[in-house]
């Protein structure tokens, strides 16, 4: 009877720990599915490129690259929050550069395109490409460079 009751409770508690880490996630971010055709329609022909197309912008100190606002860095297809200012950072590599992500929000992707393997970053919500996760970040924080195109995000000023 006690070797019943205990297999019981073991029973009721997996299946209570995995119930809530399903339901974590699914509050955490909800997934945006549209079809090609409707971002075609959403988003700029330059944002249907690098987002959904997986391009890259041009290298340049323009855009976000040198942009140091206060502030937050929205996903520029379906607005999900991914980055905070105080994540950015000078890298000198010509692309706006975090070394973190909000939590949850990015998903890691390995890439063997260009003849180099590499690790995509993708929205965690609607899949759209923002570029590419690298280990040479600032060593005092994370050691991580995530080199994200300024066409893949949009910028929200903090309010004060
Ligand atoms: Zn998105």
């Amino acid at each position: 009877m006690k070797k019943l009751l205990f297999f019981l409770v073991a029973v009721t508690c997996i299946i209570s720990t995995s119930n809530s880490q399903e339901k974590k996630e699914k509050i955490m971010i909800k997934k945006i599915d549209k079809t090609e055709e409707q971002w075609k329609q959403e988003l700029t022909p330059e944002q249907y490129y690098i987002l959904r197309q997986k391009g890259t912008d041009r290298p340049s100190e323009g855009g976000f690259t040198s942009h140091f606002e206060k502030g937050t860095y929205h996903c520029a297809a379906c607005n999900l929050q991914l980055f905070e200012s105080n994540s950015k950072f000078e890298s000198h590599c010509g692309w706006p550069s975090f070394d973190d992500a909000i939590k949850g929000t990015v998903n890691y992707v390995k890439d063997n395109s260009l003849g180099m393997i590499r690790t995509e970053i993708i929205c965690a919500a609607c899949d759209g490409h923002l570029g590419h996760i690298f280990d040479d970040g600032p060593r005092e924080t994370t050691g991580k460079r995530y080199c994200v195109n300024t066409t893949s995000i949009k910028f929200v000023k903090a309010k004060k």
